[in-house]
């Protein structure tokens, strides 16, 4: 049994595709029942990509399944990618690469401290990642030449470059399928059809695969983007071009694909919860995730999740959530880490990422995600 729904709808798709499986999928959907009646919305359902990975999840790992499978089609020995300090998607990408054999450097820009950065970055150490701090995009940019560089004078072969998040237009075909997976899930009546989905976006690839796959598969739920990364790096526009180009990719290798219209409309993009910036946790986004806790014993992060779930808990005091079907797709990785991270010194880091160790966590992060 083909496990992609998105391969047993266009299985031509899945001759032209590269795709390694790295998740379990489908990933489970409940109905947060308690949650639910905490915040007055009876139908509250949340899609588990917590679960994705057996080893790491979070969405990063069906962006993954066709990033690394590309590399594996090419035979490239190393990847190569890039983000904060404390990005979920570099350690995804070195859990993954590691697995499959393949090393894995991650160029690693500066972000507001956290508990979670530290255990990122020790568990990326675990998984024989090499992290290597960039002070700004400028020297990133430089960094990633001469990688690209060496790996070609080490083995003949460029390193494959795995982009920020995932979010090209092979990684977002992770999401499309994911649509079309929650369309298989609808008709199976494990969820009726949503109104609305909350999801955060950073890299964009997420939202962009799900309005994408939505529309092809014929669902008439509105995905509602949350922001939480700067405007420009991630906005509507941008997000356009990438659900384009996707589209494009996969009318290309299947004639069959759903020539669907990417309209305007369908990639407003709600900014109000983002915050002060990049990986500052909001006072609400802190709600949010003790709520979860509390009720769930799901972690939420409080650059990602919590603020998505932040703007469900604003919607639903702001009574625009009554009576409707509410999807939260919890994007971040619910697997224990601690193994990974116990055995290991920061002082085995490079220097720059000491003073993630060394210097205090933002004050409003209150040790739910360590
Ligand atoms: C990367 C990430 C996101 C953002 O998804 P994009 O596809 O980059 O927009 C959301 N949540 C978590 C937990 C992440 O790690």
């Amino acid at each position: 049994m083909k496990e992609l729904q998105l391969f047993r709808e266009f299985p031509v798709l899945e001759n032209e595709l590269p795709h390694v499986r790295l998740a379990s999928l489908p990933t489970p959907v409940e109905k947060l029942t308690t949650v639910g009646d905490k915040i007055n919305i009876p139908n509250l359902y949340i899609k588990r990509d917590d679960l994705t990975g057996r080893e790491y999840g979070g969405n990063k790992v069906r962006k993954l399944e066709f990033l690394l499978g590309k590399a594996l089609r090419r035979k490239s020995r190393e990847v190569a990618t890039f983000g904060f300090a404390g990005s979920n998607h570099a350690l995804a990408t070195a859990i993954y690469a590691q697995k499959l054999g393949l090393k894995c450097t991650s160029l690693l820009l500066p972000q507001v401290n956290a508990h979670y950065v530290r255990r990122n970055l020790l568990a990326g150490f675990h998984y024989n990642a090499r992290l290597c701090y960039c002070k700004n995009f400028v020297l990133l940019f430089g960094m990633l030449c001469c990688k690209l560089l060496a790996g070609y004078l080490k083995h003949g072969k460029a390193s494959m470059i795995v982009p920020a998040g995932g979010s090209c237009p092979l990684g977002v075909i992770g999401y499309v399928n994911g649509a079309f997976e929650l369309q298989k899930q609808i008709v199976e009546g494990k969820l009726p059809e949503p109104d609305f989905i909350y999801v955060p976006m950073g890299s964009m690839g997420t939202s962009t695969g799900l309005i994408l796959g939505l529309k092809a598969a014929g669902l008439k739920s509105r995905v509602i983007p949350i922001r939480v990364i700067e405007e420009n790096l991630a906005g509507p526009k941008k997000m356009m071009r990438l659900a384009q180009k996707t589209l494009s990719l996969l009318c290309k290798l299947d004639p069959t694909f759903p020539k669907v219209k990417i309209a305007k409309e369908d990639f407003a993009v709600r900014d109000d919860c983002f915050g002060p910036g990049y990986a500052h946790f909001t006072d609400l986004a802190v709600e949010a995730s003790k709520l979860m806790k509390d009720e769930t014993g799901i972690t939420l992060n409080g650059t990602y999740s919590a603020k998505a779930f932040s703007a469900i808990l604003k919607d639903a005091r702001n009574l625009i959530l009554r009576g409707k079907t509410v999807l939260f797709w919890n994007t971040y990785n619910s697997r224990d880490l601690s193994f990974a991270v116990k055995n290991h010194d920061y002082q085995d880091l490079p220097q720059s990422f000491h003073r993630y160790f060394e210097e205090d966590v933002q004050p409003l992060d209150s040790g739910y995600d360590k």
